[in-house]
């Protein structure tokens, strides 16, 4: 079993509900065990085109999916959530990001980890010390991010009850 953390962001549609179709996709994977998720964070787009506010949030899971197999699961998911890439940094209805998997470091741009640009970044930061304060500076603060009030759910599975 391996840690994992993935960002989540959507800025087009419904942007909450995009975010629970990732949390709920992945607890469905049976090579995947949601165990955390963020607070949901409005932000500010950063580059890219002119374009609306995001939602962001930070997923925490074990795995046994190897960290390609995590890719292209992440990946589906996207595609299930009818996301298009069109231009670098645009719009998007759901994009998921793996920024840590492990303390693998790799630089594939297929697969580069941790993900190379979420030092700078505090849409991801700010979720990810919610779920993984260890990782992010205590004294750092955050500009053109707002906590929101909404929230995500896990969904319950079978096997997360404690076995016997
Ligand atoms: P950014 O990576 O700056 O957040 P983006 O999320 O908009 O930009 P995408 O178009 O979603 O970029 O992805 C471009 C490519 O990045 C993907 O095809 C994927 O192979 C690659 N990639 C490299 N490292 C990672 C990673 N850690 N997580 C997800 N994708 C990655
Ligand atoms: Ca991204
Ligand atoms: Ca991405």
């Amino acid at each position: 079993m391996t840690r994992a953390y993935l960002a989540l962001g959507s800025n087009l549609g419904d942007r909450l509900a995009h975010l629970q179709f990732a949390v709920d996709a992945l607890a469905a994977t049976d090579d995947v065990r949601v165990t955390a998720v963020s607070r949901v964070y409005e932000t500010a787009p950063v580059g890219g085109p002119r374009q609306d506010a995001f939602l962001n949030a930070v997923v925490a899971l074990t795995t046994d999916l190897a960290p390609d197999g995590l890719l292209a699961l992440a990946q589906r998911i996207e595609a299930d959530a009818h996301r298009v890439r069109a231009e670098r940094w645009g719009p998007r209805t759901l994009d998921i990001d793996i920024l840590v998997y492990d303390d693998l470091e790799s630089a594939d741009p297929v697969l580069t980890l941790p993900h190379p640009r979420m030092w700078e970044r505090d849409f991801v930061l700010a979720p990810l010390r919610d779920v993984a304060p260890e990782l992010v500076e205590a004294s750092r603060t955050w500009e053109g991010v707002r906590e929101t009030a909404v929230t995500l759910t896990i969904p319950w599975r079978n096997d997360s009850a404690p076995s016997p």
